[in-house]
């Protein structure tokens, strides 16, 4: 039985660890310092380490922890991460621990950004969808555009609700404060927040999340919603295009506070 843990790294940063009790894979590794503390706790082997995209506070790590791995380093082809990787595009699949990891191709934060979704066989599926898909949230447009974006996200909301959400970073209660702003009578948005100040108090991570729930609360998942659409029209959205609303979306979550 495979085990999901959320490394915390940094100020802000989770660093996912799947592992079977002898062997793991970690996704993003900012850090090396917190997956050798995990590794070592428990006695586990690295067997793979999985990157989305070539951001420092998802790679930093990799090469610290290179002398421990017994398998490769998985990333994304059109990115430079650290070098040697098994470069993956849409399409492709890893095998490790037994599981099968699909890999989707999801531009928009960074132009050759990658998600990893492994399918359950006796469990929810997993999707570790690193900068892209926030609970509540999405990446800023560092390198890509809004239409890139919009499709990326459309190909992660297409996923099976109980599809659990690991992304990268614990953003989830700013998110939803701006996702009350967008739809301040959507009482799911309410009800997740006072659920999440809860964890939070607890020392607990509000991830992951699940397609169903961000389908319910996330205003960039909600662009064909009228209220959505209502609310960023007035703040700039061009016409009622799921595109637009999201561009204009995003920009007002930019300025924020
Ligand atoms: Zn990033
Ligand atoms: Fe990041």
């Amino acid at each position: 039985m495979t085990k999901l843990v959320a490394l915390p790294a940094f100020t802000d940063n989770y660093i996912w660890m799947l592992h079977d009790g002898q062997r793991a894979v970690v996704v993003d590794p900012g850090d090396a310092a917190p997956v050798q503390a995990a590794l070592d706790a428990q006695g586990l082997e690295l067997a793979a380490i999985l990157v989305t995209h070539h951001h420092p506070d998802h790679v930093g790590g990799v090469d610290a922890l290179r002398p421990r791995l017994k398998g490769a380093v998985y990333g994304p082809a059109k990115e430079a991460i650290p070098a040697p990787f098994v470069p993956l595009a849409g399409g492709a699949r890893v095998e490790v621990l037994g599981l099968s990891f699909e890999v989707f191709d999801v531009p928009g934060h960074t132009a050759g950004h990658i998600a990893y979704v492994q399918r359950g066989v006796e469990r929810d599926a997993l999707l570790f969808c690193g900068d892209t898909l926030f609970s509540a949230g999405c990446g800023r447009l560092f390198e890509g555009t809004p239409a890139q974006m919009a499709a990326s996200l459309a190909a992660l909301a297409a996923l099976p609700g109980d599809t659990r959400v690991c992304c990268t970073h614990e953003y989830t209660l700013s998110n939803l404060r701006f996702a009350a702003a967008v739809e301040p009578a959507n009482a799911d948005i309410a009800a997740h927040t006072a659920a999440c100040r809860a964890r939070r108090e607890a020392g607990t991570p509000t991830l992951p999340s699940t397609i169903a729930q961000e389908l319910r609360i996330n205003p960039f998942l909600r662009c064909g919603v009228p209220a959505v659409v209502a609310a960023a029209r007035a703040e700039g959205a061009a016409n009622d295009d799921a595109v637009a609303v999201l561009a204009a979306l995003r920009e007002w979550k930019n300025r924020f506070r």
